[in-house]
């Protein structure tokens, strides 16, 4: 089969990956992949895609959905290589949130859901003229008209592009990419856009097309459990309670204002329920809805927030009222698959907090109408393992669904995986002397390393007490994640320290933050990774009631609740080494537990893991044999 595809030939497992695209799409049906980075998944999920609907049903559209806006450059890439190499007409949209496509200043201090209030707000009043000058006398404006075309010529660009010319004819851009994904064969956009049932169906009504008509794509697809529960989860803090209160009494509203107040004194009471050596406690939507009731009538409050909240957004652009009356409305949901958690905790200023939340703990809850209404799903990641959890979370039909586990295609002698079963990180071993432990080990390793390295930690807290002595041990410049920087901060981070290639540098971060994911060093500018400990959740009733779920469910609640949730992060983590074909690097998997079976067993074989408590003349040796391929290739 003749597949467009963007590079001059495609590898044996590219093309298998292609033909089991291709038949997906064909048949229907659902794909999970785990595929190790550097496979080129995109292009091997884009190609057969896009030949798909040239070829056989032009209808049909394809959404590249990513949990990142950066992973949608190398989508947008890939298409313009496409389109140059077979010089096909191709349009596609490139679709981040409404809010980063707005032309309205001061709207990023928003969040996401009072930012739509806001722009519908704005356009319903006739306040937004960027959305009005689309539109002349109840037609597309010949100015929008123009623009469309010159979209339309110019793509695949990237959604950067797109607004700088939206911005300049003074139109709003996220309507524009609308109009345009209408004749879209690709739209890549976040995982939202489709996850969330009311974003969705607003943006399928926008582009004429129906749920069938779309082949779904998931980038990244390991993110889904979370991203797909947080989208039901709800949460209602005092601080929300107080503010809502001052400003439904602003408007005048005294009584409303004071009931409002009053869900702040429920919680207190049933914060009562707090076991004096705990933080939190489950409750019953009875619980809660028994005690507000006391105050006043649940309905009628929520109807009040609502009232309320309209007024507020008449002339601001936020509303707490607003998510007390979203919160009350999620609080009447089904048990089955959710938890209720009150729990209590301090500000940085010391105030005491507390947060009432319904949190969902099933996956495939939101899942549900993609997998049966979409023309064909696939879910692809280079950590999508074990690939048999992913298919029960998503709730796949396992009638019809295909899991493939491609094995990593690069040379062995590339990369050296080492478990050091030394050191711990578990609460009963954190002391002073562990920390220094570490950090010697660590140390002494990156001081070996002919380049940069990257330093994985379970949390701020263990980076913190190991960089106490790691910064004496160490020969080396530090860099430090801080959980505070901005994206600019962390982009300008990575270039300092990509800079420091060839002296060799070292940045301390945390496993599950932001460098642990979507971050490209490839060819010499890493060379090592070090993941310390084990990125475990914490121990807190969310992590037990999705344990307790699981269990039941499937009969798996500590691997799918606790313990594997803990080995992707080390994965991902610990594939920002190796990103392409000739890389070469040391990976170093730091604490005893690595060797224990249950997390063993997730490492994949072909990872080819030594088990080596000093390893540094096994490093030594690694980076010789690379000066030797240098020298003699
Ligand atoms: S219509 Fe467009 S430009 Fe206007 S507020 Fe909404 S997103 Fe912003």
């Amino acid at each position: 089969m003749e597949f467009l595809f963007p590079h001059q030939e495609y590898r044996k497992i590219q093309e298998a990956f292609m033909n089991q695209v291709y038949t997906t799409i064909q048949n229907k049906g659902q794909l999970l992949v785990h595929a190790p980075t550097g496979i080129g998944k995109t292009a091997s999920a884009l190609s057969p895609a896009l030949t798909y609907i040239i070829k056989e049903n032009k209808n049909k559209t394809i959404f590249f959905l990513t949990s990142r806006n950066t992973q949608h450059l190398i989508a947008i890439e890939t298409l313009k290589k496409i389109k140059k190499k077979y010089n096909i007409e191709l349009i596609t949209v490139d679709l981040i949130g409404k809010k980063g496509m707005c032309n309205q200043s001061g709207v990023q201090m928003l969040r996401s859901g009072e930012f739509m209030e806001y722009c519908k707000d704005l356009r319903e009043k006739g306040q937004c003229q960027y959305y009005d000058n689309l539109r002349l006398k109840g037609k597309v404006s010949p100015e929008a008209v123009n623009v469309l075309k010159k979209l339309k010529e110019e793509s695949p660009m990237h959604v950067e592009e797109m607004n700088s010319i939206n911005f300049n004819a003074d139109l709003c851009s996220y309507e524009m990419a609308a109009f345009l994904g209408k004749e879209a064969q690709v739209i890549i956009a976040d995982y939202n856009y489709m996850l969330n049932a009311h974003i969705r169906d607003g943006l399928l009504k926008r582009i004429n097309k129906s749920l069938g008509d779309c082949i779904l794509i998931f980038d990244e697809g390991h993110n889904i459990p979370t991203r797909a529960r947080d989208l039901l989860t709800a949460m209602l803090s005092n601080f929300i309670i107080e503010a809502a209160s001052k400003e439904t009494k602003t408007l005048g509203y005294n009584e409303i204002g004071d009931d409002i107040l009053k869900i702040k004194e429920v919680l207190e009471k049933l914060a009562k329920k707090i076991p004096l050596d705990k933080q939190e406690v489950l409750i019953t939507k009875e619980d809660f809805r028994k005690e507000l009731e006391k105050i006043a009538n649940y309905e009628e409050l929520m109807g009040n927030c609502v009232f309320i909240a309209d007024q507020v957004l008449e002339h601001k652009k936020r509303s707490f009222t607003q998510s007390i009356a979203g919160f009350l409305e999620h609080w009447l949901g089904p048990d089955e698959g959710f938890t209720r958690i009150l729990s209590r905790s301090f500000s940085k200023t010391g105030k005491g907090v507390l947060t009432i939340a319904y949190r969902c703990l099933d996956p495939a809850i939101t899942l549900q109408e993609l997998m049966t209404g979409a023309h064909a799903v696939m879910m692809m990641s280079g950590t999508l393992t074990p690939i048999e959890m992913y298919a029960d979370l998503f709730g796949v039909n396992k009638d019809k669904a295909i899991t493939i586990e491609y094995q990593n295609p690069f040379p062995q002698e590339n990369r050296l995986n080492i478990i050091i079963p030394e050191t711990s990180t578990k609460y009963t071993t954190r002391t002073a002397m562990m920390w220094e432990t570490i950090a010697k080990k660590s140390a002494d390793i990156t001081n070996t390393i002919p380049g940069n390295s990257i330093i994985f930690f379970p949390s701020y807290y263990v980076l913190e007490q190991v960089y106490d002595f790691f910064r004496d041990k160490s020969t080396k410049t530090m860099f430090i994640e801080d959980s505070e920087l901005s994206k600019e901060q962390r982009g300008d981070l990575l270039e300092r320290f990509k800079e420091y290639k060839d002296r060799g540098a070292i940045l301390l971060a945390v496993a599950g933050g932001s460098f642990a994911e979507g971050v490209d060093l490839p060819g010499d500018l890493l060379k090592c990774v070090i993941v310390v400990g084990l990125p475990l959740a914490k121990p807190d009733l969310e992590t037990q009631e999705l344990i307790n779920y699981y269990d039941k469910r499937f009969a798996r609640g500590w691997d799918y609740g606790y313990t594997i949730p803990a080995l992707i992060k080390t994965l991902q983590s610990a594939g920002r080494c190796i990103r392409s074909e000739t890389d070469r690097g040391v990976v170093i998997f730091m604490d005893e537990r690595y060797v224990w079976q249950n997390y063993k067993k997730c490492f994949s074989p072909d990872m080819n893991i030594r088990i080596e408590k000093n390893p540094l003349t096994l490093i030594q040796k690694f980076f010789e044999q690379e000066d030797l391929l240098k020298t003699n290739p």
